[in-house]
């Protein structure tokens, strides 16, 4: 077996951006890559200086854009950012365009159902166990009760098997999700579209379905770069595919800022 080891971020990487700027893609999810994860998700937040680092980025280059697990909602109370910067919500169900918010119609046929979860999982729950609504997905963390892993495993497993939604791993959670043609790898071909440079920042599983979009793009002769924040909770299927890896949050933070630097 030939196992693929990340290197570290050089300048030398980043420069087919640099050069094209107009013709190339910086794409990063939210939580973890961005934002430090914390223990309560409803507090966690970009490191100060992030929104303006973004519109910088989108002054520059032809496609800026945070692709998130979160609800759109959210990106924006978190995210200050001028409208050349894309925010994509729920994998990209739910996106920005003009200002307006516009939803994936087949998604929204299936907010009823993710609301009845989201009750039913109040009420069931466990201590420690919380309910996350995010509209037209849910997710169940046990952050709060490392314990419970198995408990909300099994619980949103019955959950996706009485509903027919679909079922995701996330950091300490487990996500309800519409049955869908949307993920990050369909909103990220999306995004990059036409583009001669794209990358792709993540940090779990869910950042996957964006890497192998870039591998269908560099088949196409896209240069990409995946790139991975490390932390103690990496996933290893996601730190097999990355191309560079990067130390923390700060670290997005910094290859953002030299990406910014644009002679
Ligand atoms: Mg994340």
């Amino acid at each position: 077996m030939v196992l693929r080891v990340a290197v570290a971020l050089t300048a030398e990487l980043l420069r087919p951006f640099q050069e094209k700027p107009a013709q190339s893609a910086v794409i990063t999810d939210f939580d973890g890559t961005l934002a430090p994860i914390v223990d309560n998700p409803e507090l966690s937040d970009a490191l100060p200086g992030t929104s303006e680092l973004l519109d910088r980025l989108a002054a520059i280059y032809g496609c800026v854009a945070v692709v998130s697990g979160r609800p759109l909602s959210f990106l924006r109370k978190r995210l200050a950012c001028g409208p050349g910067v894309k925010l994509r919500g729920l994998y990209g169900m739910e996106s920005s365009r003009e200002g307006d918010a516009t939803e994936d119609t087949e998604a929204e046929q299936w907010r009823d159902a993710v609301s009845a979860v989201a009750a039913r999982g109040d009420a069931e729950a466990p201590p420690g166990v919380s309910v996350e609504r995010k509209g037209l997905t849910v997710t169940i963390h046990y952050r709060g009760a490392p314990d419970m892993a198995p408990w909300v495993e099994r619980w949103s497993a019955d959950q996706a098997d009485s509903t027919g939604l679909l079922r995701h791993p996330g950091r300490m959670s487990w996500e309800l999700v519409p049955p869908v043609p949307i993920d990050k790898g369909t909103t990220v071909l999306d995004l990059a579209h036409g583009c001669r440079a794209a990358c792709f920042i993540g940090d779990d599983r869910g950042d996957l379905a964006a890497f192998q979009a870039l591998d269908e793009l560099a088949r196409r002769g896209t240069y990409v770069l995946k790139v991975v924040v490390e932390s103690e909770e990496v996933p290893a299927e996601l730190l097999l595919e990355a191309d560079v890896t990067v130390p923390g949050p700060e670290g997005a933070f910094e290859m953002l800022t030299k990406l910014a630097e644009v002679a």
